[in-house]
Formats: C-alpha cells, structure tokens, sequence
C-alpha cells in the first residue's frame, strides 16, 4: 500500500484497560482475524503500538475494498477510563504530525468513508475535529517548508535542476534567483511551484508561454473578459486580455517578481518591500500571512481553511514532494579536470584506444606504440 491517507477512529472501548497494549493483544487474537479486522497503530496516554507496517493495508475503515482500507493508515486512540484522553489525544496528533510529513497523506475521520460515527469522542465536542487537526498542525512545525528565507537549493543546483525539467528554460532559475531575494522568499520554493504550475514550462493548460505567467495568476477557469480589475498593479506591465485566461506579464522578469509577490502576500503579512511596484493584480485579495509554509499553500491542508490553490487538496505537498525535494536534492556534476579533458581528447583522436586511470602508470611498451601512432599522425600531415 502507498499511503495517501490517515483515518483516525476512536476505540469505542471505555473498559477499564482498553489501552493500547489491550488492542495489541485483542489484535492478535482470533476475534480479530475473524472479524476481520486490523489497523496500524493504537495510541493511548502512555503508548504507540504499531501493529502493521504503513506499506501494508490494514481493515479498518468499513469500506471494503475501497480506498479507506486500500490507501489509509489506520490510527486508533483509546478510550479507557482509567486513561487520560487529552493525552492520549496529543500523542495521537503527533503520531499523525510524523506520518503526514513521512507520506504526505491526508488525515480524515473513519466517518469520511462509511458515514459512521467515528472518531465519537472527538466528533461529539463542538469543533473538535478543527481542532484535533490544527493539533496536528502545530506538532507538524518543524517539518514543514517555510516560503520566506534562504534558499536550500543553489543557484547551480536550480539550473542544473531546470537542464533536466526545462532545458530551454534555464534562465528562468537566474531570475527567481535574482529577484526573490529582494522579498525574502525562498527562491527555490517559488521555482518548483513555477515548474508545477507550468507543466516544467510546456504549458499546456489554459495558461500560455507569452503571457509570462509562471504560476496561474488570475487563472481562474474563466477566460477574462478584459475589463479586470488590476487593484494597483502597474498597467504599463500587467494586463487581462478578452478571452484569455489569466493575468499578461510584460515580460519573463516581470511574470517571476508577480509571483513571487503573490507568495510574499500569502507567507507573511508585512507590506511590500519599499520602493517596488505592485505587479500581482490579487495581492490585495490575499488574507495575507495566512500560509506561511508552502504545505498550506492548498486550502484544503491549510489549518485557516484558505490559500492559494482552492480546493487545493495535496497542492503544496505536491510541490514540496515531487518538485522542491528533488531540487534540493540535484547534483551538481564535478567539474572534469583538465587531464580528464586531455585523455579524452586522446581517445577522440585515437592516439589512444581506451580509458585509464589517470594515476596508473604507462609501461615502456606502451608509450612507444603511442608515440610511433603520433610520428605516422605527423607524417601524413
Ligand atoms: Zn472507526
């Protein structure tokens, strides 16, 4: 199984004893198998105890072969009488913190699959599952990706990056490089969501390369109609067009400093640097500061119920995942040294036939093969 969600559930088991150890046993058991059922992990105030790895599915979910027991991890939190609850609670969030940030997935209650009354405890407070997941959310701090600050990935590893995903589109690395830093955003942050965004610079959605809009801005799904407001963006650099969809960028630099106004707005709420030019025509529609990390760029994981992408679910884990961490992650090829350029432009020319170690020493025999190969070179020329 690849886990793509978190199903919490509650126990149901207000026994005297009904911890986390209890369910381990209980699971063992043949009431369990014959049930069936099985989950991954059973938390109470004291203990986790994992009973399945989170690659396997468990059966937990009520949905049969649907994606609640194919795709969830199961996450049960105890009940027990003589337990504490709100710890039990809290350990339960940070459980779900780790694995959210290990895998990515979405955390939904068993209630979401089969419509029973399940996580009880917690469905029964006003609020409580808003504030079960924001619990999650503040155990999930240190994993997550600030959009301000300094870039993990360099400049080199950036373009290095783009010559795999983009390769006519490598300056577009020396841009965002140069321009985030003037708002302090995080210049490798606002690339892999340009690349998502963008397709890697094919676009092939609604969106066009002339419009040198790199992140969606006004694309809404509706073609404009011309008469868009630009809310104190400069007209002489920013434009709507009748029928096409999204904001027109005057040029490729102009389109990066949009977006990375657009992110500025939503990862704090200071104001504009001193000195630039509005170019993001919804800066003003952003509830600014509300996502400072790219994870709650989507709404949906967003712990105030807003950003960026609408209804955004996985959004900003995708860009995190399966762009930003392979940026980060580039290498930046060794520089080949100049005996290395020399060998192999031996092997070019076939004055010598194959690769040796640079170090490794040449016998007598072969340095006059090689230089009798040359004397005839030089003979015939
Ligand atoms: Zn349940």
């Amino acid at each position: 199984m690849e886990p793509k969600f978190i199903t919490v559930h509650d126990t149901a088991n207000t026994n005297r004893g009904a911890d986390a150890e209890a369910h381990a046993a209980y699971l063992k058991g043949d009431s369990a198998a014959n049930a069936p059922v099985s989950w991954h992990f059973t938390v109470d105030n004291k203990k986790i105890v994992q009973h399945l790895p989170t690659t396997e599915s468990g059966y937990h979910a009520g949905d049969g072969n649907g994606p609640g027991n194919r795709s969830s991890i199961g996450v049960e939190i105890c009940e027990n009488v003589d337990g504490d609850r709100a710890k039990a609670e809290a350990n339960a969030a940070k459980l779900i913190a780790r694995l959210k940030s290990e895998t990515g997935s979405q955390v939904v209650q068993h209630n979401h699959w089969t419509g029973k009354n399940c996580p009880r405890v917690i469905r029964s407070r006003p609020n409580g599952w808003k504030d079960f997941l924001k619990k999650v959310e503040s155990f999930m701090g240190e994993t997550l990706t600030p959009i301000m600050g300094t870039p993990v990935a360099t400049i080199d590893q950036a373009r290095e990056w783009l010559k795999k995903k983009a390769p006519d589109w490598g300056l577009m690395a020396d841009l965002c490089y140069s321009i985030a830093p003037k708002y302090g955003v995080r210049a490798d942050v606002a690339l892999a969501q340009a690349v998502k965004e963008t397709g890697a610079f094919r676009f092939q959605g609604i969106v066009k390369a002339w419009q040198n809009n790199f992140c969606g801005l006004g694309a809404t799904g509706v073609a404009a109609t011309g008469q868009e407001l630009l809310r104190g963006a400069d007209p002489n650099l920013v434009s709507f067009e009748q029928g096409i969809h999204g904001a027109i960028f005057f040029d490729r630099a102009t389109g990066v400093e949009a977006h990375l106004q657009h992110l500025y707005a939503y990862a704090t709420d200071r104001p504009l640097p001193l000195g630039v030019v509005l170019l993001d025509p919804r800066f003003a529609l952003v509830k600014r500061g509300a996502a400072p990390y790219a994870e709650h760029l989507g709404a949906k994981e967003n712990p105030a119920g807003t950003g960026w992408a609408w209804p955004g679910v996985d959004y900003g884990h995708s860009i995190v995942r399966d762009y930003l961490a392979d940026l980060v992650n580039t290498k930046i090829p060794e520089p080949i040294s100049d005996a290395e350029k020399a060998m192999q432009r031996l092997l070019d020319e076939e004055v010598i036939f194959s690769k040796h170690d640079l170090k490794s020493n040449v016998t007598w025999e072969e340095h006059c093969f090689t230089l009798c190969r040359l004397l005839d070179r030089l003979a015939k020329c």
